[in-house]
């Protein structure tokens, strides 16, 4: 392929023709004799290609409808204009149809991108577009084309004929499938704008193509074995100090109060803080380093931990303050000592199995839920506040700059881990995006992404339409989708769906309904609507089971499903009523409401509350194949500690507890993707 900044558009039609993609019939003309152009069929249209020329209209280089006889003419006035212009493009003007962008883009992280989506004149202003990571599956590309907010136009709207759908999939997958255009090109960024789709076919009337450097692809590693990462059999300090308290005091003090074999690395002192204390790394038999001097000294550290699996650098100050040497020769020191690094730039690592800890206030319960996090203050926070909310954790992770050991290698270990049953992830940058996407693909496990500080800047430098609609936020979108992750949207909601899993994750639910049941007309309306917004459908009742319902009082027929709950209710009610309803119709998940408010304006109504929790643990328990959860509205409203009984009860029944229904619902939704029959 040429390696000049841009290949004409004939020569990328050429290309497109042998890959069997349908491009308007033409001829190349370079000398303004015309004659050749007699074989084509009219009308026609005629382009001018030169240097610098990318956005032809914009210059006045295309003129469409033109009659054979026109285009001496027409070609002379664009020279006129245009004195660079290199030669012509004259080609037969397909019939109007549907007009489509197909591109494809390199992505920093993640590599080749396919875009596909409402083109022509409008594809700016109408941003309706979807993307996916080459190679793109058929189902992939049917996806794309269904998700399109316009894609009603490509299914016959208003009586105009429906376009050739498998056509534009088999246009998609030649350019973006396994073994595609994608995989042949030097991408920097690859267009097709428009390609007229109609009901005979498609045609690429347009083909755009600046060839880039593709970056080399790292090998993925094989993913070491992360046990001893996890549960050290001793671990080692190094930079506590005997007379000034700093941070590795601070971690000497956290593993002392762990219990875990421990020994502090002093240059001088035999003893530090109470912990015993080596010369050097060269001399302590632990599994796990911890390093936080400054990162200066951090390379000549790491080199002396010749037969320590593990070495965690704390300090920062290496590539993200702009020290990429520093970062460079710290990542060689560990392979000089064949160890491997974590971090540098990181918190550490969280097992209560293992009796490994980075944070304070003693150890949690030992669970099932995995984190691996690029940000170690979040990842404390995660710990602290999901342990608040009754997460119980497998293995935490902070990779900070994950210069060496990556958030990809780490996954692909807890994939296989018996302990972990759920594994969160919080990015900012991927490292090898690739690698990472090949790694989600493989896993099993749910796992829920959380994407913080991907900046949109440098978007707009690029040169085709395809290269300004990938943003970082709709790359991800696409992984999530493609990989069968979870993307959510905040701290809050990384900690619910990983509850919801937690609780629900070993429990294969019958069917695919949703059932949401609970007091007043007004929340049910608001849960509607809250499900909606998480892509959730909520299909109305069985038709057979309203006479039941009346028998047990309930008046209201809809899914949200009315049906009082209060200090004076009787708490089996809602039990029987989702029993009346599973019995015919299996749901997934039932989502049972409460107003908490309503127990305790007119005095204290704990006990009622406690007894409905207990009704729904019950219900639950003679539910196996549905998945319960609870929604506790208003729960401010309760005097202190009835929440903490509220949820005992629940997670005892293994329920879990969202303090809100927009909570519950991106958790549903969420669950919806794993574990049904
Ligand atoms: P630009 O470089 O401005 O994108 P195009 O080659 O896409 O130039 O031409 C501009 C517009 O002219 C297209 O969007 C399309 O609507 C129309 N067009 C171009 N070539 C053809 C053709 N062979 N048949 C029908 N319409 C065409
Ligand atoms: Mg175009």
């Amino acid at each position: 392929m040429s390696a000049r900044a841009s290949v004409y558009e004939h020569e990328v039609k050429a290309l497109l023709s042998e890959a069997g993609v349908p491009v308007p019939r033409g001829v190349v003309v370079r000398d303004l004799d015309f004659g050749a152009a007699g074989e084509l069929a009219e009308p026609l249209v005629l382009k001018a290609f030169g240097p610098g020329l990318v956005h032809k209209s914009d210059a006045g280089a295309v003129v469409l409808g033109l009659r054979a006889a026109d285009l001496p003419a027409a070609a002379a006035e664009i020279r006129s204009r245009l004195p660079d212009v290199a030669g012509f493009l004259v080609e037969e003007q397909a019939a109007a149809g549907v007009e489509l962008i197909v591109g494809v883009v390199r992505d920093a992280a993640f590599g080749p991108v396919l875009l596909a989506g409402l083109g022509g004149v409008w594809t700016e202003v109408l941003r309706d577009t979807a993307l996916r990571l080459c190679p793109v599956s058929e189902r992939d590309a049917r996806g794309m084309l269904a998700s399109l907010r316009g894609s009603r136009l490509l299914y016959g709207h208003r009586g105009a004929p429906p376009v050739d759908v498998d056509a534009v999939v088999k246009l998609l997958m030649t350019v973006g499938g396994p073994g595609g255009l994608w995989e042949r090109l030097e991408l920097g960024e690859f267009e097709l704008n428009p390609v007229i789709a109609g009901p005979a076919g498609v045609t690429a009337v347009d083909a755009r193509y600046l060839p880039g450097d593709a970056p080399a692809h790292a090998a993925s590693r094989p993913s070491g074995d992360f046990l001893p990462l996890f549960e050290p059999k001793a671990v080692a300090v190094v930079g506590a100090s005997t007379t000034r308290p700093n941070f590795g005091n601070m971690f000497l003090e956290f593993y002392k109060a762990a219990g875990i074999p421990l020994v502090a690395v002093h240059p001088e002192a035999e003893e530090v803080a109470g912990v015993r204390a080596v010369p050097s790394l060269a001399s302590a038999d632990v599994d796990y380093a911890l390093v936080a001097v400054p990162a200066a000294r951090c390379p000549e550290v790491v080199r002396q931990a010749a037969g320590v699996p593990f070495v965690q650098v704390m300090s920062g100050g290496f590539g993200e303050t702009g020290d990429p040497e520093l970062e460079a020769e710290l990542v060689e020191a560990a392979r000089a000592a064949g160890t491997r690094l974590l971090g540098p730039n990181c918190m550490g690592v969280y097992s209560p199995r293992g009796r490994q800890t980075f944070v304070g206030g003693g150890l949690g319960p030992a669970g099932s839920v995995a984190l691996v996090s690029q940000s170690g203050g979040l990842a404390g926070e995660v710990i602290k506040v999901g342990e608040r909310r009754g997460l119980a954790f497998s293995r935490v992770v902070t990779v900070g700059n994950a210069a060496d050991v990556t958030p990809a290698e780490l996954l692909r270990w807890l994939a296989r881990d018996p302990e972990t049953r759920a594994v969160g992830l919080y990015l900012e940058d991927p490292r090898d995006g690739r690698e990472l996407y090949d790694a989600l693909r493989v896993t099993k496990l749910p796992v829920v992404l959380l994407v913080g500080g991907r900046s949109e800047q440098g978007q707009e430098a690029a040169a085709s339409h395809t290269g300004g609609m990938v943003s970082d936020r709709r790359i991800w979108e696409s992984v999530a989708e493609q990989a069968g992750a979870v993307l959510v949207a905040s701290q809050d909601d990384l900690i619910g769906v990983l509850a919801y899993f937690q609780a629900h994750g070993s429990r294969v639910a019958d069917g695919d309904g949703v059932l949401v049941v609970g007091p007043s007309g007004g929340a049910s309306v608001l849960a509607a609507d809250a499900f909606d917004a998480a892509g959730v459908r909520l299909d109305p009742l069985p038709g057979d089971v309203l006479g039941e319902l009346r028998g047990l009082g309930v008046m209201a027929a809809g899914n949200p499903l009315e049906v009082p709950v209060g200090p004076l209710g009787r708490a089996g009610l809602v039990p029987e009523v989702i029993d009346a309803i599973v019995r015919r119709r299996p749901c997934r998940d039932v989502v049972a409401h409460v107003n908490v408010q309503a127990f305790f304006t007119y005095g204290h109504a704990a006990e009622p509350l406690y007894a409905y929790a207990r009704a729904l643990a019950g219900a639950q328990e003679a539910l196996p194949r549905t998945r319960v959860t609870l929604v506790t509205r208003n729960g401010e409203c309760a005097p202190p500690g009835v929440d903490d009984e509220v949820r005992r009860i629940a997670a005892a029944a293994g329920i879990p507890v969202y303090r809100t229904m927009e909570a519950a619902a991106v958790a549903v939704a969420a669950g919806g993707r794993y574990g049904t029959a």
